[in-house]
């Protein structure tokens, strides 16, 4: 059965690519009944980040993108974390040196980088130029640029594989690699090593990774072929693009790190419905209708490598904004309560956790919003005004601003309009008694609209003004009776004055 991994490295933010490859790995292993392997790959210690790993784990557990194995859950090939490995490597380096095809190199990282600017400035090509390969340390340290503690490389043959068969590009051609450095002084294996290495032992099937690594594959043909192990099935994913067609970069775009989509509020079954879309095309049902929108287990149902364009695409945030709305929409009332809390008790717009209350008439509020927002960071500003004190409501410049000379006969209206009806909304009869939004919008044109003859929006925006401090707010009489009588008559009495 197929096994797949994704492999990241702790090195800062968890990256968006690292999301996007897990989705093709888990939908192939779910769809084959196969399983999927967290790996952390954390040998390069100058990149090291100490809460990269576990918000590496966070970021995925937010995206349901459970692994079957990993460091935090071990299993049958534990450790999964490279840094607690490095026994493991040690014997094939051993081996790979004893049959020549490893050997020690001691150049001091000054000789490597003045050979690399000579090989620049001369137009050769650049790469290791062996001056160590055949010497024993005795000899080499009668040369110049020699350090004591050496790495070692692998000798690259003249034969060195440079094509292989991948499921998503077809027959792929890869440059021709230099002698790589498989281990290192401070006695870290490099990354090309260990993946191969981890990959066999742990009896990975399937290596899928960013196209980035392409060029790392020839290399690793070579590692298994000396090692005399089977090699697995290769996919390399087409990288995310930004609108310029570079590869997206945590550098130069805020949305290639994975916390960015947490911190907008967008929702993680729109994220990892929009990531499968960027690779993979949508759902074709049995009537051909083609369908955008999916669950995860569909997805991996219809999951084909062939299907995933070569071509990368370009990260098109429009649409996970839409798809972020549609999920949004999609949600029940007390699951979109529970996962807009926390951002609304971020932006200060409900009481602190623990207000009983404050969440009973949150649940009012949402279906009020709910059409209306496509971030659950857009909510704070529409459910704000539910929660601040009558004397405390700021009046948006804008909303004053579009208030006409009819705006205090509007608002002297509606609260004599107002007052008569009872406070509570259990009074509510067919006669127009209690304070429901029916009654009150049937209230509010009778005295305005028909009394005074003023059309509806004239009549409405100074109301809505008042009521929520905003030109757009969620619907008026609805809002006024979840708001209750008397604050409403201090709203539209405070705009008045
Ligand atoms: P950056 O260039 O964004 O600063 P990086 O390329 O150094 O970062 P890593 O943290 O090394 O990023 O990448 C994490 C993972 O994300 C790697 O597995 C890499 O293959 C993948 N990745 C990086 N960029 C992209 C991309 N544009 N599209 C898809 N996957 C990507
Ligand atoms: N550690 C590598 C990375 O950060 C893994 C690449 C691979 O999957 O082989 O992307």
């Amino acid at each position: 059965t197929p096994r797949l991994r994704v492999a990241p490295s702790p090195t800062g933010d968890p990256h968006v690519g690292t999301a996007y490859v897990s989705i093709f790995d888990l939908a192939f292993a779910r769809q084959q009944g196969g399983s999927f392997i967290l790996r952390i790959e954390d040998t390069d210690r100058t990149r090291f980040q100490a809460d990269s790993e576990q918000q590496l784990y966070d970021t995925l557990h937010w995206l349901g993108l459970d692994w079957d194995e990993g460091p935090d859950k071990g299993g049958p090939f534990a450790p999964y974390k490279q840094s607690e490995r490095l026994d493991t490597y040690q014997p094939y380096v051993e081996q790979l040196l004893a049959d020549g095809h490893a050997y020690y190199c001691w150049c001091s990282s000054e000789r490597l980088k003045e050979m690399r600017e000579v090989q620049q400035k001369t137009k050769q090509p650049t790469g290791y130029d062996r001056m160590c390969l055949g010497k024993t340390k005795e000899e080499r340290s009668r040369l110049p640029g020699f350090t004591e503690t050496p790495v070692v490389r692998m000798q690259i043959p003249e034969d060195v594989p440079l094509e292989f068969d991948d499921l998503i590009m077809g027959r792929t051609k890869a440059p021709r690699p230099d002698d790589q450095v498989i281990l290192k002084a401070d006695g870290f294996p490099t990354y090309h090593l260990a993946v191969v290495v981890d990959d066999h032992l742990m009896e990975i099937t399937h290596v899928v990774r960013g196209q980035e690594w392409i060029s790392s594959t020839p290399k690793h043909l070579l590692l298994y072929g000396w090692l005399g192990w089977e090699t697995p099935q290769f996919a390399h994913i087409p990288l995310l693009r930004d609108e310029k067609k570079a590869k997206i970069s945590k550098r130069k775009s805020p949305w290639a790190k994975l916390t960015w989509f947490q911190e907008q509020g967008y929702l993680p079954e729109a994220l990892v419905n929009f990531l499968a879309l960027q690779g993979h095309p949508p759902i074709f049902e049995e009537d051909g209708t083609e369908r955008e929108t999916f669950t995860f287990e569909e997805f991996s149902q219809h999951f084909d490598w062939h299907k995933i364009n070569p071509a990368g695409a370009v990260f098109n945030l429009d649409k996970l904004h839409w798809l972020n709305g549609h999920y949004l929409r999609e949600l029940s009332e007390s699951d979109l309560v529970q996962r807009l809390l926390p951002f609304l008790q971020d932006a200060g717009a409900v009481p602190e956790p623990g207000s009983e209350p404050a969440l009973g008439r949150l649940q009012e509020i949402v279906p009020l919003i709910q059409t209306r927002i496509n971030l659950l960071t857009d909510a704070a500003p529409l459910v704000a005004p539910f929660y601040v004190a009558d004397d405390q409501l700021e009046i948006a410049d804008d909303a004053r601003a579009q208030l006409k000379e009819t705006a205090p006969g509007v608002l002297d209206a509606a609260v004599a309009a107002l007052d008569p009806i009872s406070g509570a909304a259990s009074d509510a009869d067919d006669t127009g008694h209690g304070w429901t939004a029916a009654n009150l919008e049937a209230a509010l044109r009778a005295a305005i609209v028909d009394g005074l003859g003023i059309k509806p929006r004239l009549a409405f925006g100074p109301i809505r003004t008042a009521i929520s401090g905003q030109r757009i707010s969620p619907p008026l009489f609805e809002s006024m009776e979840i708001l209750g009588k008397a604050s409403t008559l201090r709203r539209l009495k405070a705009l008045r004055a």
